[in-house]
């Protein structure tokens, strides 16, 4: 008898149908004699619609509220999923995140899992029932709700996978595993049979969002070896699992575009010590998560300046902002400039550890393209480019023509 953790996403339980479509696919694994926890994510479409609610009536919402509002969504899918089972004579019972025992810091919104105590699960799995947890969501020790930032419930389904020693974890969505590149932008793409940890969290943190980034930070701790696969078919899927000696022989594993980043430029800050210290340290206690920084050669006469750009995650600028405008009386910088209109092109594979040239093939696809390149990241399995945001997709199929498709 072997203990598996399915996760299924938004569009998974998009509808009644395709809730009794996932019930009818438990169902038929508990038949086998499994013991099956099943996390679902609210139906696809509830989380945007509840953040459109709220911010309807206040651009920056409160976070605490925004959690509370947000948990809503995976509440409706535990009990649909847990009623479409019964409809089939399994028994199942739905818990939330905290009834599951999911435990976590206070940060609102974007919480992180501080240990999980699956004592409840375990004992109703022990009685015969499939457990259906809600993604996305847990509980602070002073019982205040929070979420696991977006995409959060392939998050909670690892975690579990990993607090229950599940034999399987298996990520449903509705793309038959991890290709690439996007296969909704890309159509040549192509599926993996396997991938690396790095190499997943690498692209999930770079715009693939068929899976959260911090979830699969998760499972490279934790060793959690996991499946994203369809479930609308049943197809083999993607394995995801820690790195084996062939993977290096691929260059370029995959290619990802981010949409969801926004680039905020300081004209004209002192160019003196401390001054980058202060601007991020009160970014960071604000909890915006900053990505790329780049900081221009101070030019001209009079007290160097430089201009410094940084980009963050597109949600948190207003906050980014909000911040900023709370430095410039003291940093004494002369303008900010706030862009949404970018993209984040990246490609990464674990073969560029042992590959020259690179680079230079990227950069030369992009001129090729006419693409103008605002900002560059490197690391070992990865590079990264700024680029604007309305040439993102072209871009991004050239790349792929250009690293996978010869
Ligand atoms: P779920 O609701 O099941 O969590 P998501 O919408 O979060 O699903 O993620 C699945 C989507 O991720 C796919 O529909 C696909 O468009 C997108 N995606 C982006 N990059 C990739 C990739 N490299 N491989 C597969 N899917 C990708
Ligand atoms: N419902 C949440 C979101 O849309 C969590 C998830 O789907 O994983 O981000
Ligand atoms: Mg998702």
């Amino acid at each position: 008898m072997a203990l598996i953790v399915q996760k299924y996403g938004g569009t998974s339980v998009g509808n009644t149908d395709r809730i009794k479509n996932v019930a009818a696919r438990v169902a038929k694994y508990r038949a086998q004699g499994d013991q099956i926890v099943v996390v679902v994510s609210a139906m696809s479409g509830v989380t945007d619609g509840l953040i459109k609610l709220a911010k309807d009536i206040a651009l920056l919402p409160s976070e605490r509220e925004m959690d509370v509002l947000l948990a809503t969504g995976e509440q409706q899918t535990i009990a649909l999923t847990a009623i479409a089972l019964h409809a089939l004579n399994v028994p199942a019972v739905s818990l939330t995140g905290a009834q599951a025992g999911i435990m976590t810091d206070g940060v609102h919104t974007k919480a992180k899992i501080h240990n999980i105590t699956p004592k409840k699960v375990r004992d109703l799995l022990k009685q015969g029932n499939v457990v259906i947890v809600a993604g996305f969501q847990g509980e602070t020790p002073e019982g205040q709700i929070t979420t696991l930032g977006r995409g959060g419930s392939d998050l909670t389904a690892i975690a579990l996978a990993a607090a229950l020693k599940a034999d399987l974890c298996q990520i449903y969505t509705d793309v038959d595993g991890v290709y690439t590149a996007d296969p909704r932008i890309v159509k040549d793409a192509k599926k993996l049979e396997e991938i690396s940890y790095d190499e997943m969290l690498e692209l999930a943190s770079l715009g693939a969002k068929v899976m959260q980034g911090r979830s699969v930070e998760f499972a490279k701790k934790f060793d959690v070896v996991f499946e994203v696969r369809s479930s609308l078919n049943d197809n083999p899927g993607t394995i995801v699992k820690e790195e084996t000696k062939s993977m290096e022989d691929v260059v370029v594993r995959g290619v990802s575009l981010d949409k969801n980043q926004a680039k905020v430029t300081l004209v004209g800050v002192p160019d003196k010590p401390g001054v980058a210290a202060r601007i991020f340290k009160a970014l960071g206690d604000a909890t915006v998560n900053v990505d790329m920084i780049v900081q221009n050669i101070s030019h001209g006469s009079g007290v160097p300046a430089t201009d410094l750009s940084f980009t963050v995650d597109k949600p948190d600028l207003l906050k980014a902002q909000k911040v900023i405008d709370g430095l410039k009386k003291e940093l004494g910088f002369r303008d900010v400039i706030a862009t949404e209109k970018i993209g984040k092109l990246s490609i990464v594979g674990v073969g560029m550890r042992s590959h020259t040239g690179v680079a230079a093939k990227l950069f030369e696809t992009l001129a090729n393209e006419g693409v103008n390149i605002d900002m560059i990241s490197t690391s070992e399995i990865k590079i990264s480019v700024v680029i604007d945001l309305a040439r993102g997709e072209a871009a991004m199929k050239a790349v792929h023509a250009a690293f996978i498709e010869n």
